[in-house]
């Protein structure tokens, strides 16, 4: 392709809400054109890299048996009534009327659509396991759309299902998508890791995500560097800790104006270990919404995620002072005891068994000490806690420290979710009718866009990794009006096309030498050929954009040289 002919519209205007390297550098190098919040159009360049995505994760899924199919963006309600989705996919989903007042919404995902075209199609034992995926727009209205392609409203995914008569075979499946997920962010050129992680609304048992590391991650994974044990933080898991403390007799002491588990700690000279730090929020449920209020240990912290899921709840958000009080909780002096209204409680299962704790004796500036848990009936604990760095690996004793991580990718164990609430069944080898049991496995191919450059970057723009570049080389012709210079990077440029070399000139007529050489920065070819003033002794240069090392190389190798490189 010649620079000229081609639509890459380059600027050093940045859009005002760029944070992230990729961002500006996909805005700045006219990879992708902002139209609304959340909303990107993809430019030629943009959508090369696009596409060179799609082609790696379809030929993984092809290869992986997989089939391709395609579903409507737009999905009849009807769908997610049937399965109960309606109510709980919340604003993120975007619906519509269309003309007759029928209602739709904008696909955000499609399981419901995937169920509805197997049903009734699939009826025996005899035709599983079925798996079909597709490439896809999605919409969803994101609360924060965000970071560019990172965190769009419409982005590009690869939506994958799958079919089976039984668990053993889904589970099959699931390791199998690992291994071919694995093989697709490792043919990208990415680092990446596999983390144990949260199902989050799209239900189910089991689920893994594929983390592409880079320090502007929104995700904190929780890693040890002794074993293999990685998670997302809101699924991570720790070795418990077991605490001594000496015992007494539960009495309420006071404690004036301390509020906090530091204030109160430091008080009753007790370690914060030893106190019960109450977390008080309002639940969001499809029929209404409760106060609840979560215990961790004093010196923990609540993890949202793990808190949401404890209660099933839809939303957790803060409660205001007046619903505190209509509850009958004292604000800084929460206590696990003597709680009357209708409220929500759920302890940290780290607590079970646990005795000798301080909490709030739910009156201003009181607290109880030498509270024993196992004398209050009825408690739940579930895991609420977030992990620490620092804190023990449970599978090898080792330490765990924190890293970031950008999701691009997500598989699940869905079981029978899906197809037992839309009545989608098949006969057994017994001929009994039985829900599918169910996969479902995504990519964020727009949000690999963004992620690749995240992790491959300088401060002068894009390091395309060879795997997804839009293109290999950058034939810069430092002077264009120099008919020398012209010529032997036409000739370059069609031994190179020749080769399967994928070749961009720049022949900018009226582009100064400079103002190519920031192009290329800023573009992230990986290797560009300058053909300037040294081509009078007979020699070219060529830069490697990732170390922007030049290195001379006579005209006559130069074909060979930039073969092995790219090849070799
Ligand atoms: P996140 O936690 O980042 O919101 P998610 O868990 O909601 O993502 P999934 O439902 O697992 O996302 O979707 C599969 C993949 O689609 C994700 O792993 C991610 O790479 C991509 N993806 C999800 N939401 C967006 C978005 N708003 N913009 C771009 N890509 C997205
Ligand atoms: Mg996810």
């Amino acid at each position: 392709m010649k620079f000229s002919k081609l639509f890459i519209p380059t600027t050093k205007e940045m859009p005002s809400d760029a944070t992230l390297p990729s961002h500006q550098y996909l805005v700045r190098g006219g990879f992708v054109a902002q139209t609304g919040a959340g909303i990107y159009d993809f430019m030629p360049l943009g959508k090369i890299v696009l596409d060179k995505i799609k082609a790696i994760v379809k030929k993984e899924m092809d290869e992986a048996g997989a089939l391709e199919v395609q579903f409507g963006f737009v999905t009849p309600l009807s769908l997610w009534e049937e399965s109960g989705r309606d109510l709980t996919m919340g604003s993120e989903m975007l619906r519509f009327k269309d003309r007759k007042g029928g209602n739709f919404v904008l696909s955000p995902t499609n399981e419901e659509a995937v169920v509805n075209m197997v049903k009734n199609r699939v009826t025996s034992y005899k035709d599983l396991p079925l798996h079909l995926y597709q490439i896809n727009t999605k919409f969803r209205d994101e609360a924060r759309p965000r970071f560019g392609l990172m965190r769009g409203r419409e982005f590009l995914m690869k939506d994958g299902y799958s079919f089976h008569s039984n668990e053993e075979d889904l589970v099959r499946e699931f390791n199998l998508m690992e291994a071919t997920y694995k093989k697709i962010y490792t043919k990208l050129g990415l680092s990446f890791r596999v983390v144990e992680a949260d199902s989050g609304a799209i239900g189910g048992s089991g689920s893994k995500e594929f983390h592409v590391l880079a320090s502007s991650g929104e995700d904190t994974i929780v890693v040890c560097y002794s074993c293999e044990y990685a998670a997302n933080i809101e699924a991570a898991k720790r070795k418990k800790v077991n605490y001594d403390f000496s015992r007494g007799e539960e009495k309420k002491v006071e404690t004036p104006n301390c509020k906090t588990i530091d204030e109160v700690a430091d008080f009753l000279q007790v370690p914060t270990s030893q106190t019960l730090k109450a977390v008080i929020k309002k639940a969001i449920f499809k029929d209404g919404s409760k106060i609840v209020v979560f215990f961790v240990r004093g010196s923990d912290e609540l993890e949202e995620t793990k808190a949401l899921n404890s209660i099933d709840a839809l939303e957790l958000i803060e409660a205001n002072e007046d619903e505190i009080k209509e509850v009958g909780l004292v604000a800084g002096y929460c206590g696990i005891k003597n709680l009357v209204k209708d409220i929500l409680v759920v302890i940290d299962s780290e607590l079970e068994a646990s005795n000798s704790l301080v909490c709030g004796a739910n009156e201003e500036n009181y607290h109880l000490i030498n509270v024993d848990l196992t004398k209050i009936a009825n408690l739940t604990f579930k895991d609420l806690i977030a992990v620490k760095e620092g804190d023990i690996c449970y599978c090898c004793g080792g330490t765990l420290s924190y890293t970031k991580g950008i999701e691009a990718g997500h598989i699940f164990q869905l079981g029978d979710k899906y197809s037992k609430a839309m009545n989608a069944t098949f006969l057994d080898e017994n001929g009994k009718a039985k829900p599918f049991i169910m996969g479902c496995y995504g990519v964020g191919v727009s949000r690999l866009v963004a992620a690749i450059i995240e992790q491959n970057h300088d401060d002068k723009g894009c390091i395309w990794t060879k795997e997804t570049a839009p293109f290999m080389v950058d034939i810069i012709v430092s002077n264009s009006k120099n008919e020398e210079e012209a010529k032997i990077g036409e000739d370059i440029y069609k031994e190179l096309k020749n080769l399967n070399i994928e070749t961009i000139l720049d022949d900018r007529i009226n582009a100064r030498f400079g103002f190519k050489m920031g192009d290329f920065e800023l573009l992230g070819f990986p290797y560009a050929i300058i053909i300037g003033k040294k081509l009078a002794e007979g020699f070219v240069e060529i830069v490697d954009r990732k170390t922007l090392e030049k290195v001379e190389v006579k005209v006559e190798d130069i074909v060979e040289k930039i073969f092995n490189l790219i090849k070799g």
